[in-house]
């Protein structure tokens, strides 16, 4: 394929917003980043930041009725920056696509074949991949003639083995519902263990790394020489670590226990378990920051939530470090990762002997870097890798486009 411009245009299209970010692979410089958010409501609003010219935000609050509207908007404040849609330096629109199920293992050019099958995924995505649809139909009434590619959640974590991505159930309703653990966060995960390598000075084929992304979602991945060999999240991203809304790993009998002694419906459990656990539902506080004030305070219920996200993270860290073997680096990502100082210090107390521990001084320290955080000499190195999602779509799509 041959693309003239060096331009990719980066969608994150939710349910009812959408996400954007303009960048030019040429330097891999940000041209514009911005954010539409309550798209069908009346108090829609849509923030643009010019980033190549360095001008101001600028906001506006109008009711957006649908996607097509709001990407509409996005294009009129990308052109006023000179930088429209129709503009010939305009190589690809890269989509964000949360499940790409067993089948999308790479990024990939949208055809209707393409849209089809990502639709046929809907049962396992039902939150997900409708907006991720509308996202993608919408970009395309805008560009006909444009590369659109999709870049899927779950692709990353297609090398898994057999052994990790299947659950312990009657394997022929498995396959006839596809229930199985395809894993989120991806295009993280590969960032960031790719990024985690070259902090160590070496090519990813030749290090193991744990990555941590502790996000308001929140998962774990095994990494074997740049594959992922298993991950925290699941059929769903409801699997695996104490997150900001969302339980995490827990036993299925909780679900039946509460829909036959607590009268709560299949919908109601769905929404206690996604959406008012974890964190939330531990202490009534999702943000790190907010848990930690309080923590400082003397609030019991805060520091017993802290103690049990870090109870869990570390579980999956000897997990994960069992199932590698051999262990490079742990690296901490997103959010939480990249800012809570005092979730890693917990996470890596007492791995001592795993040849795992965290220098005071250095883990302390802010930066937007990508950094070691262990003493000097580590046998294992813990890192924070600040993550870049965005940037990681633009390649993968840039690639395609001019391969
Ligand atoms: P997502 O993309 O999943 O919405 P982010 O990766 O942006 O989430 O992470 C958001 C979370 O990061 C917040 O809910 C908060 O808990 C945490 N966070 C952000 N900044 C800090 C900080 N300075 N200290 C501690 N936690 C932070």
């Amino acid at each position: 394929m041959t693309a003239n411009g060096t331009r990719v245009l980066v969608l994150n299209s939710g349910s009812s917003s959408v996400k954007y970010q303009l960048l030019d692979m040429a330097d891999g410089a940000r041209l514009a980043a911005g954010l539409v958010e309550r798209i069908g409501e009346q108090t829609s609003r849509l923030v643009h930041t010019p980033l190549a010219t360095g001008g101001d935000k600028r906001e506006q609050e109008a009711p957006i009725a649908d996607h097509s509207a709001a990407l509409q908007a996005v294009a009129a404040e990308l052109a006023a920056d000179g930088l429209g849609l129709d503009s010939p330096e305009l190589a690809a629109i890269g989509h964000r696509v949360v499940h790409g199920g067993k089948q999308f293992t790479e990024p990939t050019l949208i055809t209707d074949e393409v849209l089809a099958e990502i639709e046929r995924l809907i049962p396992v995505a039902p939150l997900h991949n409708p907006a991720n649809l509308t996202g993608i139909r919408t970009a395309m009434a805008l560009r006909p003639d444009l590369p659109q590619v999709a870049v899927f959640d779950t692709a990353f974590h297609t090398t898994m083995p057999e052994h990790a991505a299947r659950y312990a159930i009657d394997v022929a309703t498995a396959d006839a519902y596809r229930v199985r653990r395809y894993g989120f966060h991806g295009t993280s995960h590969a960032y960031v263990s790719r990024k985690t390598a070259e902090l160590l000075g070496k090519d990813p084929s030749e290090v193991n790394v744990i990555v941590l992304h502790l996000g308001n979602g929140a998962s774990a991945t095994a990494v074997a020489g740049g594959r992922c060999v298993d991950t925290s999240m699941g059929l769903t991203p409801l699997e695996g670590l104490v997150m900001g809304t969302r339980s995490g790993d827990l036993d299925p009998a909780v679900i039946f226990h509460l829909a036959r002694n607590a009268s709560m419906s299949i919908d109601e459990i769905d929404s206690l378990l996604n959406k008012k656990s974890g964190l939330i539902g531990l202490c009534g506080d999702n943000d790190m920051r907010e848990i930690r004030r309080r923590i400082d305070e003397g609030d019991e219920r805060a520091k017993l939530a802290f103690d049990i996200y870090v109870h869990r993270l570390k579980k999956y860290i000897g997990a994960y470090y069992a199932v590698l073997g051999r262990v490079d680096a742990v690296a901490f990502t997103a959010g939480v990762g990249e800012n809570a100082a005092p979730v890693r210090e917990a996470a890596i107390a007492g791995l001592e002997e795993l040849g795992l521990a965290v220098d005071a001084g250095l883990n302390a320290e802010h930066s937007g870097s990508a950094r070691l955080v262990s003493p000097a000499g580590s046998r294992v190195a813990v890192a924070v890798v600040p993550t870049d999602e965005e940037l990681e779509i633009a390649t993968q799509v840039y690639a395609l486009v001019t391969a």
